[in-house]
């Protein structure tokens, strides 16, 4: 670390942020744009000739996405590809195409005035939608005008992406960071985002250094400059010196050596020093993660968020196709289980129906939304009851802020059993019923929920951000986001005791489960299970491994006592010091 801010100081061509996905690389930047193509409304001389130039260019663009989701099969999987399929139809809307092809014959306009205009249309009704799943599609239909406008003018293909650049970009959807994946992306720099958006952990999940909210990297990288990206600390260095670029190749090179070391762990026992026991689950985002949980030998899926199908598929699958997703998934991890999260809609996250709300992270999220939407939330209730053929779905309800929204859930549960009976349809219990805990209320009847459900998951994403009442995705107020601060240690510590007393399982499945600077305070506190990215598990074991169970419940005694985070994060130095605690991935930070 010493040698780090040595380096820091004697440089000036670094940009800070947040580091939200860790590691390091170098590499070339691409400046990622939605590129302004200009059209003017000139007159078409030949309207027969310009109505065939349109149809071309949807042929040619419709090629291109063709290609696109071709690669998105072979990378995800069919289903989890379906985003470009509804892309796809777009261009094969008739409506849209007829009302163009009308529009330039009677205006004798070149189409790409009539394309530019009619699609605007459409995109400003999204843009300026309150919902964010709606503005975000505004992008792919964005994607669609451009690529028939660039087709029309013969231009080249500018969408494209060198293999194995580093995107620098103003912000980033879920959606661009996945598709952007394709190109073998070796980095993530943004100037807004926090570290708990999605798109940041989507580049966690897909094992991509980010540092995101440098608020000005766009403006202060070109393209092509050679970058490094250190995702431990969050820097980016524009052009390299000589002497900075020996020490992160040094740097690389002894993460490689550890990561080596890390895989070796896969087969050992996940346990302190003095044999407690601390299972680690997986998160899994997208398919291809799955082979990740097997590889690393996680103790099954801690968390499964069902509301990233509908943003893929962009759209609402009905209870066939959700049979069939949670089916697959359930047997691909089979023996192991899978805790499948109902949608978690709303928030900051997809929507399914346009309501504006002034505070949507206050608003009709999760288990409001689903009570309110009986139809939505039986359909994915039927279809895991169907898929649950291995006994092994375990269901988890996001956003609980009351006792009843538990006791409504079980009741429509058996309604859905009741339905399947009357139809004569094959089905199992599910096999355990949990509730994310990660709303103030529901921390604070810790005990109340217990009596409940057979086992809490701590979402400390949004814990912490109602409990500060810090917005997640703010990098304005990221600083006040704090996962060691005493009041949320506190809180976290009423939950545990609260289950642990009541003998149901507890877990913890957000992002400050996979913090290895956590782990210590965490296992001190009392907790059994974490549930991380499946890229994290070997290093979360190594740090479990060197962590004294005694110790630990010390420092979480100490910790719970003190009134700042920065009063924790020192003890917290100590406590590696002197247990001689490797400093792995997140630990890096301290290197
Ligand atoms: C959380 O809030 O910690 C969590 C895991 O849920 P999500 O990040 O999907 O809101
Ligand atoms: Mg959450």
């Amino acid at each position: 670390m010493k040698r780090f801010r040595e380096l820091l100081k004697k440089s000036d061509n670094y940009i800070a942020g947040i580091p939200a996905a860790p590691g390091l690389v170098i590499g070339h930047a691409h400046l990622f744009t939605k590129e302004i193509l200009s059209v003017t409304d000139a007159a078409a001389d030949d309207v027969e000739a310009a109505v065939v130039s349109f149809h071309e260019a949807v042929a040619k663009a419709k090629k291109e996405l063709n290609k696109i989701l071709n690669y998105a099969k072979a990378k995800m999987g069919e289903e989890r590809s379906e985003i470009f399929s509804a892309q796809l139809m777009i261009l094969d809307d008739e409506i849209l195409l007829g009302n163009i092809e009308q529009h330039i014959v009677q205006e004798k306009k070149q189409p790409e005035f009539i394309v530019h205009r009619e699609m605007n249309v459409f995109l400003d009704m999204m843009r300026h939608s309150s919902d964010t799943y709606f503005r975000e599609r505004a992008n792919d239909i964005e994607d669609i005008k451009n690529r028939i406008i660039r087709n029309l003018q013969k231009k080249r293909l500018q969408s494209q992406v060198t293999p194995g650049v580093i995107i620098v970009s103003e912000s980033l959807t879920p959606a661009d960071t996945l598709l952007l994946s394709k190109w073998d992306i070796k980095g993530y720099v943004t100037d807004r985002g926090g570290l708990t958006s999605h798109a940041a952990i989507l580049a966690r999940s897909l094992d991509i250094p980010a540092v995101v909210g440098t608020h000005n990297c766009t403006h202060r990288i070109n393209q092509d400059d050679l970058l490094i990206i250190d995702g431990f600390h969050g820097y980016v260095f524009v052009n390299p010196t000589e002497p900075q670029l020996a020490f992160f190749n040094e740097k690389i090179e002894k993460m490689r050596e550890i990561n080596q070391e890390l895989k070796e762990l896969k087969d050992k026992p996940s346990q302190t020093t003095d044999g407690h026991e601390i299972d680690i689950f997986a998160n899994v985002d997208v398919t291809g993660e799955i082979d990740l949980v097997i590889a690393n030998n996680a103790k099954g899926i801690g968390l499964f968020r069902t509301e990233q199908i509908i943003e893929e598929f962009g759209e609402l699958p009905d209870e066939e196709l959700q049979k069939q997703i949670y089916y697959n998934l359930s047997t691909r991890v089979y023996p192991r289980s899978v805790t499948i999260r109902a949608f978690d809609i709303g928030g900051d996250k997809v929507k399914i129906i346009d309501y504006p709300e002034a505070n949507p992270f206050l608003g009709s999220r999760g288990i409001r939304f689903l009570l309110d939407n009986p139809l939505i939330f039986k359909t994915q209730i039927r279809a895991l009851l169907r898929a649950n053929i291995h006994n092994n779905i375990h269901f988890m309800i996001p956003m609980v802020s009351t006792v009843d929204e538990v006791k409504k859930t079980k009741q429509l549960i058996k309604e859905c059993i009741h339905e399947l009976q009357e139809k004569n349809q094959e089905y199992k219990k599910l096999t355990k019923l949990g509730i994310m805990i990660e709303v103030p209320s529901a921390a604070v009847m810790a005990r109340q929920f217990a009596r409940e459900v057979d086992f809490f998951s701590i979402g400390t994403n949004d814990l912490i951000q109602y409990i500060m009442a810090v917005d997640r995705g703010n990098d304005a107020v990221s600083g006040l986001y704090q996962e060691f601060n005493p009041a949320v240690l506190n809180t976290l510590k009423h939950i545990i005791n609260a289950a642990n007393e009541a003998g149901i399982q507890i877990s913890m499945c957000g992002e400050m489960a996979a913090d290895n600077q956590a782990l210590p305070i965490l296992i001190g506190l009392g907790l059994k299970s974490i549930s991380a990215s499946p890229s994290a598990i070997h290093s979360l074991k190594r740090t479990i491994r060197a962590v004294p169970y005694e110790k630990a419940v010390e420092l979480a005694q100490k910790a719970l006592e003190l009134s700042s985070q920065e009063e924790v994060q020192h003890l917290l130095l100590q406590f590696f010091e002197e247990h001689n605690i490797p400093r792995t991935r997140t630990i890096l930070k301290f290197i």
